[in-house]
């Protein structure tokens, strides 16, 4: 029979591991939006996203409400490491009555204890008088949490059930308790400066109190793990082992459903207590346990804790050895009515008889005090019984934790994971083998797990202090990094004024008097149709100004567009060094291309998509402005580039060229979608540098003869705000970029907005923000003041990261040498978020401007227009191309805008436009 019973109290390993599943499927359930309702596991937020990192410092008052107490504690952080902080604390007692009372004589209790404990510490410490005092408030009770001061109380539990309390947030509660005492009762009203006029004891020095600000409140279990958090050693899981059983652990924040928070992580208070509450550990259960349920004030419900809290250790092993007194395994001819009273048999009885190793005297000790009789068999199957109940108990506080491991090792999408368990409470330090049952089984059965357990040496309330330090610490933070952040944040008001100013420009560049002073030139492209699907024919082409130079031949056919391209080098020395070099070595490449695709003996049109700034005279007719992009070859600026490569073909005696249209990559970019969509009348470039080109009516063109008809305008948008009209949206971030640009004031839209520009823009961003210490702790960060080492690219990386992938974020960091913590990694990717967000939308702000200008050309209320886009950084940012364009619809309400992404624009688009050119004559 004992044999029986002993084994019925051994869960094998096999049921431990469907027990630890169980658990993990209710701990996506309650985070789950859908389903948390439902779960039994209620997954709790706390609204705690972070953990100490040891530069907390200050005066931290905390109070806890515990079963028969409140404690008040007040911890002095040093921003030491939190190493060694100073503690002072008082325990009161519950006044009787108190716990079953009306709420507000349990928290005016609380505050009373509050004020007299202040009194007597800080009447020989005048330094903190006048001061906010921020208050942590330990209520061990489950809370619907929705900000970190402010949780609504769900229900009462531990012998606690004061009324008045239930639904209401007991933060509130608390702080209006604590104001009563500051006011007094005296009527005079609250001066911050005012002692406790209301209080009844007078054991104050004038000037010693100070403004209490209750700012967290929190769970014992999320006390304990951040007490157990030091520098270096941060604690993301707490195991509470006592009367109560209960979890806390840092989870990934975009898996709580349950709350807005997306980045970061934040602790969840699992309430795992209730796990099993849908029977899921009815077989689990023996018929002691059942006993116990039954005889408790909840009924089925709370089996885990039933199972393992040591509120009912004692009371299994009663009910164990009453029923095998009955079977006459046990006390065999005595008198066991003692067994009878409910709570004779505690967890320290059960404790004690375990805890000796060797020999059963202090077995037959507990037993003949309770007025047992116990043989020495007796005495050692009591033993037995015991140990079965509270090593059941380790095991399965190991199969929670093993749950709670393997979930944040797999959410975290880690294969192995290290991590940090607090633990505390009475099972903990009084059962020699629960440290190591809990880590052998929970390494069992989670095995890509590696948990180091700590012991919390002061209980939750050093916890709580650090809580109340780290909330404020991040507060102050936040503010520091809103101030930084702040000048890059446009509002919609901001965005209006730019789409304004950018049709200003728009107008002021198109019309003939004032086009010289426009910083938009508007330049005519002689492009006056796009693609109508029609064009037929084979067309060379050529690329010079985007990432490389390339010769193309292009096939326009009925069955679509088909092509063959090189990629020509061209040398740095040829680049700066003469035109007639540069158009030599075109030439050179286009003879090397056409000898490779046997077209020697054909005369192809050629359309030549040169992206640089020109004023067009004609199709194939284009005076450069100015050479961009590290080209400066000479005797160049103010030549006509078709004519230039015309020349070039004669000097190489190369008669069979025949250049029909010069292009800008916008226009190719346009012209190549048009052909696919033939609303398509906008082109869009957002890579190493951003423009756009729209159809404009030839009537509004005042730098071109002629009204009828439409012609592509090449805005060369780069260069608008180089008047200064944009330089209230400037920072000082941009300033400083601008500066080390080898075009200083120049192309200003551009610097804002495209590919070469952002990373810059973010290291700026991030040495001010070390600078601040708001990153990196601090540390100063050499690597980061070289030019250029924040790539773009990373942009998209560090924006692509949802919660887990952050160690992307840190991988890309370790290589600039920085040492970023989960935090830097978050705060890191607001800064991209922010410099990305406010490109897409400036360049919204801009497009904007040209869909209405074109809708209200042609008198529409509703324009249907298409955008082809080129670009690496609008083709690969994650978010730039929706944020674009959710702005733009935001901006230009009544256009509807289609985005179409060209490929290979620049090529296609050339010969497109030597093909509609040769339908249009
Ligand atoms: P170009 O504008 O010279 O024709 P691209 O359109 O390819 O060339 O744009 C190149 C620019 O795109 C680079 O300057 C770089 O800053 C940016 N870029 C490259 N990769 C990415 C990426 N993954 N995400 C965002 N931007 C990128
Ligand atoms: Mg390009």
């Amino acid at each position: 029979q004992i044999q029986r019973a002993l084994r019925s109290l051994t869960v094998p390993l096999e049921r431990l591991h469907i027990m630890k599943g169980h658990m993990m499927q209710d701990m996506c359930k309650g985070l789950s939006r859908q389903m948390h309702t439902e779960a039994k596991v209620r997954m709790l937020p706390t609204y705690i996203c972070s953990t100490p990192n040891g530069t907390e410092k200050g005066n931290f008052l905390v109070v806890e409400l515990c079963q028969n107490q409140v404690r008040t504690l007040l911890v002095t952080l040093y921003g030491d490491g939190n190493m060694s902080p100073q503690m002072m604390y008082k325990i009161f007692d519950l006044p009787e009555g108190i716990m079953q009372g009306e709420g507000e004589a349990l928290f005016d209790f609380i505050a009373q204890c509050v004020s007299q404990f202040l009194a007597e510490t800080l009447s020989s410490d005048t330094s903190s008088s006048g001061e906010h005092l921020p208050l942590g408030f330990v209520f061990p009770f489950s809370c619907r949490q929705t900000q970190l001061d402010k949780a609504e109380l769900l229900s009462w539990s531990k012998g606690f059930s004061c009324s008045g309390v239930v639904g209401k947030d007991v933060v509130q509660l608390l702080q209006s308790a604590i104001n009563k005492q500051e006011v007094g009762g005296n009527g005079t009203g609250g001066h911050r400066l005012s002692p406790w006029r209301g209080w009844k004891s007078s054991q104050f020095a004038p000037g010693q109190l100070c403004h209490v600000d209750v700012v967290a409140l929190m769970n014992d279990t999320v006390g304990t793990m951040m007490t157990c958090s030091t520098e270096g050693r941060t604690c993301e899981v707490a195991v509470v082992a006592d009367k109560g059983s209960n979890c806390c652990f840092m989870a990934e924040a975009y898996l709580v459903e349950t709350t807005a928070e997306t980045s970061g992580r934040m602790c969840i208070n699992t309430e795992w207590g209730c796990f099993g509450d849908d029977g899921t550990l009815n077989d689990i259960f023996t018929p002691y346990d059942e006993s116990v349920d039954k005889e408790s004030s909840n009924p089925g419900e709370k089996r885990f804790e039933k199972l393992v809290g040591s509120l009912y250790l004692g009371e299994i092993v009663r009910h164990a050895l009453i029923a095998l007194a009955a079977e006459k395994a046990i006390f065999t001819g005595t008198n066991v009515a003692v067994l009878k009273e409910k709570g004779v048999f505690t967890t320290q009885h059960v404790l004690e008889i375990i805890n000796n190793e060797d020999g059963t005297t202090d077995v037959r000790r507990v037993l003949e005090v309770l007025g047992l009789q116990p043989s020495e068999r007796d005495c050692s199957r009591v033993q037995q019984i015991c140990r079965a109940v509270v090593g059941r108990a380790a095991t399965l506080y190991a199969a929670g934790l093993a749950a709670i491991l393997s979930y944040m090792c797999q959410t975290r999408e880690m294969e192995t994971l290290m991590v940090n368990v607090g633990v505390e409470g009475e099972l903990y330090t009084g059962y020699a083998r629960f440290e190591e049952i809990l880590q052998s089984v929970s390494r069992l059965l989670a095995p890509e797990c590696m948990a180091t357990l700590l012991p919390s040496r002061d209980g939750s309330g050093r916890g709580a202090a650090m809580v109340t330090a780290v909330a404020l610490r991040l507060a102050a933070q936040r503010r520091e990094v809103n101030e930084v952040l702040a000048p890059l944040r446009l509002t919609r008001a901001d965005l209006e004024k730019v789409q304004a100013l950018m049709r200003e420009e728009m107008d002021r560049g198109l019309c003939k008097e004032t086009n010289a002073s426009a910083s938009v030139r508007m330049l005519p492209t002689y492009v006056s149709h796009t693609p109508d699907g029609t064009e037929r024919g084979d067309f060379l082409a050529l690329d010079l100004g985007g990432t490389n130079f390339r010769v193309l031949v292009v096939h326009v056919t009925e069955e679509g567009i088909s092509m063959a391209s090189e990629i020509y080098v061209i040398p740095a020395a040829i680049m700066q060094g003469t035109g007639e070099g540069l158009f030599d070595h075109i030439i050179d490449c286009i003879v090397d291309f056409q000898a490779k695709q046997n077209l020697t003996t054909q005369m192809l049109p050629l359309g030549f998509t040169f992206s640089f700034p020109c004023q067009q005279v004609g199709l194939d007719k284009a005076l450069l402005l100015t050479w961009t992009k590290g080209f400066t070859a000479s005797g160049c600026v103010g030549q006509d580039v078709v004519q230039l490569l015309r020349e070039a073909a004669q000097r190489k005696q190369h008669s069979g060229l025949q250049v029909v249209a010069l292009v800008n990559d916008t226009v190719g970019t346009m012209m190549a979608c048009g052909y696919d969509d033939p609303k398509c009348e906008i082109g869009l470039i957002v890579g190493t540098g951003t423009n756009a080109c729209y159809m404009e009516e030839m009537r509004n063109v005042g730098t071109v003869e002629g009204d009828q008809g439409r012609m592509c305008i090449n805005m060369e948008w780069g260069a608008f705000g180089d008047n200064g009209c944009l330089d209230h949206i400037f920072t000082h971030f941009d300033r400083v970029v601008d500066d080390t640009t080898i075009n200083p004031g120049k192309q200003r839209y551009e610097k804002l907005i495209s590919g070469m520009y952002l990373g810059e823009i973010v290291r700026q961003i991030l040495m001010v923000m070390t600078e601040k210490q708001l990153m990196f702790q601090g540390r100063p960060c050499p690597k980061l003041q070289t030019r250029n080492i924040f790539q773009t690219k990373f942009l998209s990386t560090i924006e692509l990261s949802n919660g887990l992938a952050l160690r992307q974020i840190r991988a890309i960091l370790k290589e600039l040498e920085l040492d970023a913590s989960f935090e830097d990694s978050v705060l890191m990717q607001e800064v991209c978020q922010t410099v990305s967000l406010r490109a897409a939308q400036l360049c919204a702000a801009g497009l904007a401007a040209v869909v209405e200008k074109m809708r209200e050309n042609r008198g529409l209320d509703q324009l249907s227009v298409t955008v082809g886009v080129d670009g690496t950084l609008y083709k690969l940012h994650p978010c730039f191309s929706h944020n674009l364009q959710k702005t733009l619809k935001d901006l230009a309400p009544n256009c509807n805008v289609s985005f179409l992404l060209s490929e290979d624009g620049s090529g296609k688009g050339a010969a497109l436009v030597a093909a509609v050119a040769n339908r249009s004559a």
